[in-house]
């Protein structure tokens, strides 16, 4: 198959946002929205008597990602997903979007074209209206995007509000993203051994696969919360590993935690991965992140309600500052748990991370 490479110098800044624009749907199908793309800023109508909220996530290649190993479309609505998530951690609704784009020279039109394809196709699916962005040359390919969302005043969840008697629920299982991501790296390892003689199969770990290129974000999950009428005392989402949320919360709440290790959902397909890398998968789960599901506390009343219609997982219990926070196995006893999960400023960049 010859794929066409348009260099995007042949049609320019301009030439690629009016492509840019073509492949979006117009902003001002949205009612909300006063001027979309086209002018200095977006204009958009913010609803009545609710609170705004808003949050800015980059997406770097060498840093986040590896273009190798990284579909364009795939990365596209990546980028949107982990700034939903963030939204969602609030228990907020994503409105609108404008994104950062940083095109290297090496990158084609067509590339570009796929990567908007993913952001679009993304955007719909959050119900998110893009109405606006930049686009620059870049050394390497990145993606900032900013989204703003809005939540009633009573409903938004700070990561500030557990309380000592709470308990620690998770919407989903972990780990899965870490256990795609060191699949990947090994198929790029036997890639370049191998080269053209070599053929994957990768039937089995397509499910974790999906969880690393294919986040989704748990959107869905306010449905629930608004179903069973529950309001959770603190929420964050599941971006850089268990252990660094389950210490953001406390840190802000100033709490202990204790997480039962027995209790975490943990799909059968992250299992088997972790063991034929013959890896701990709880380290997966503690450390390795990108799973985007929800972390939050709430009284064991909504928590029990929750976990009987099958919405959460009860995975531990908030207790007082003192108490510090820890894993718990009946084996091991109380393992005090590091808050470090994916640092950028600690881990060198190693250059065959995702
Ligand atoms: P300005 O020079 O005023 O910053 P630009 O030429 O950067 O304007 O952008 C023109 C219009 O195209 C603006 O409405 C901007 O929001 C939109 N735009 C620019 N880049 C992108 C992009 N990568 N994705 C979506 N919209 C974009
Ligand atoms: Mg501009």
């Amino acid at each position: 198959m010859t794929q066409s490479f348009t260099p995007v110098s042949s049609i320019g800044e301009f030439g690629l946002i009016d492509r840019i624009e073509r492949l979006l749907p117009d902003p001002l199908q949205n009612e909300n929205i006063v001027c979309g793309i086209g002018d200095d800023a977006a204009v958009y109508r913010a609803s009545d008597g609710l609170l705004q909220v808003i949050t800015t996530d980059a997406l770097i290649e060498g840093v986040h990602f590896d273009r190798a190993l990284t579909p364009m479309s795939y990365l596209g609505a990546k980028a949107v997903t982990v700034n939903v998530s963030d939204i969602v951690a609030m228990n907020a609704r994503p409105k609108l979007a404008t994104i950062s784009l940083g095109v290297p020279r090496n990158m084609s039109v067509e590339m570009v074209e796929a990567l908007y394809t993913g952001i679009s196709d993304a955007c719909s699916s959050y119900d998110v209206t893009l109405v606006g962005g930049d686009t620059t040359s870049a050394q390497a390919l990145y993606l900032a995007i900013t989204m703003v969302g809005e939540g009633a005043d009573d409903q938004i969840v700070f990561r500030r509000g557990a309380r000592e008697g709470d308990v620690i629920c998770v919407s989903g299982d972990l780990g899965a993203a870490y256990a795609g991501l060191q699949v990947l790296l090994d198929q790029k390892r036997a890639l370049d051994e191998m080269g053209e003689a070599y053929e994957p199969d990768l039937e089995a770990q397509r499910k974790v696969i999906d969880r690393q290129l294919a986040p989704l974000a748990r959107l869905d999950f306010l449905g629930v919360l608004e179903e069973f009428n529950i309001h959770p005392t603190s929420m964050i989402d599941i971006s850089d590993g268990l252990a660094s949320e389950i210490h953001h919360i406390c840190r802000q709440s100033q709490t202990g935690a204790t997480i039962r290790i027995a209790t975490l959902p943990i799909d059968p397909v992250t299992r088997a991965v972790a063991d034929q890398f013959m890896d701990d998968v709880d380290t997966y789960v503690f450390y390795g992140g990108e799973d985007y599901e929800l972390l939050l506390t709430a009284s064991p009343e909504d928590g029990a309600r929750l976990e009987k219609g099958g919405h959460v997982a009860i995975i531990g219990e908030v207790l007082d500052a003192d108490s510090g926070v820890h894993a718990f196995s009946p084996e091991a006893g109380l393992i005090p748990l590091e808050g470090a999960g994916y640092d950028h400023f600690e881990q060198p960049f190693s250059g065959d991370g995702i």
